[in-house]
Formats: structure tokens, C-alpha cells, sequence
């Protein structure tokens, strides 16, 4: 038997279940083991955000560039999504619980907490070399995902404040070294 700890940390979906990504840009094959183990260690439970984009597109959606999700259905849907688990935050808290932060996915469209991806051209296509040409042009901006900035609000609606870290999947180890200072 064990005194469970109290103490929680939600992470955005694909840090658990990479298979909700895009198809073909897999960081890891599963799971971000190396983060997962360390809040684990440290005797955190976990909570899994839903994704907003397979949610609302399946597995077989196409990339996409932020602007994109930016209308007013995608982002209300973003807010849909999150209120369930609002809600459930509010609970722990209210219970003596410590529910420290959220990890978000840096570049991501919707999940990315101070860089997204952007396509300045990008627009519906209906060939192959077109799409193709825009994939190539899309960069990494400065900037927040619809998701971050929806679920910022409902926090900020709610006075909740809450630790907001952010995993770049090419460098895991900056937020490795991040959480094993903080928690
Ligand atoms: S939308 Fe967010 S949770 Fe879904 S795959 Fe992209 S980064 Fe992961």
C-alpha cells in the first residue's frame, strides 16, 4: 500500500499517445517515456488533455499551419474539450489537491505555448505539388496555439493559475532538466 501523493500535472495528449499526431513526423514510437518516467518518480498522476485536432479531424487529417484552426467553431470546440477536465481540476483543487501545471507540445498549431507552425501562403490546395510546396515553406513563429490560448482564457475566467511548461520533442532534455529542478 502507498499514500498517494496529491499531486497532479496534466500533459497535452500526444505526450502519452503519439498516434494522435500527424502521420510521419513521430518523435518517439508510443509514448514520451524519458518524461513520463520522471513525473512518475516524482509521484505525480497524470491527466491527458483531449486533442483538439483529432477530435475534430480524425487520424487522417492533413498538416496544418495555424491559421488555419484560427475560426470560431475550432476554437470554440478547443474550449468544448477542455471544460470537462476544467471542471475536474477545480475539484482536486478544492480538495486539498496540488495540481501544479500543463505540458504543452512547442510547434504545434494548436498546443504550442511560444512557437506554432505558420505557412504565410497557406490556403485549401487540391494537388499533390501544391501541398507539397506549402509544407515546405511552413515555418516555426513566435506565437501561441488556438488550444493554449483557448484553455489560457477558461483558466483566466476561472482565476486558476497554473505552471505552463512546453516539451519541444527535438530536445526533450530542456524540459527534462526544467521539471527535475521545479517539482
Ligand atoms: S494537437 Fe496537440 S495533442 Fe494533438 S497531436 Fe498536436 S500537439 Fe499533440
Amino acid at each position: 500500500m502507498a499514500t498517494r501523493a496529491k499531486k497532479i500535472i496534466l500533459l497535452s495528449h500526444c505526450i502519452l499517445n503519439v498516434n494522435s499526431k500527424v502521420e510521419g513526423k513521430d518523435p518517439v514510437p508510443g509514448a514520451q517515456s524519458d518524461i513520463l518516467n520522471l513525473l512518475i518518480e516524482k509521484g505525480y498522476g497524470l491527466i491527458q488533455l483531449p486533442c483538439p485536432e483529432m477530435s475534430y479531424f480524425g487520424i487522417s487529417r492533413w498538416a496544418h499551419v495555424r491559421d488555419q484552426f484560427d475560426f470560431p467553431i475550432f476554437r470554440k470546440h478547443c474550449r468544448k474539450i477542455f471544460k470537462p477536465i476544467l471542471m475536474q481540476v477545480q475539484d482536486y483543487l478544492n480538495n486539498g489537491y496540488e495540481v501544479d501545471g500543463i505540458i504543452f507540445v512547442e510547434g504545434s498549431p494548436c498546443c504550442g505555448l511560444n512557437k506554432v507552425t505558420k505557412g504565410e501562403n497557406w490556403k485549401g490546395v487540391n494537388d499533390t505539388e501544391s501541398y507539397a510546396q506549402l509544407l515546405a515553406e511552413s515555418t516555426k513563429v513566435e506565437g501561441e496555439g488556438i488550444f493554449v490560448q483557448e484553455v489560457k482564457k477558461l483558466l483566466a475566467k476561472n482565476n486558476l493559475e497554473l505552471n505552463l511548461y512546453v516539451l519541444n520533442e527535438k530536445q526533450p532534455e530542456l524540459l527534462l532538466e526544467e521539471l527535475t529542478k521545479k517539482l
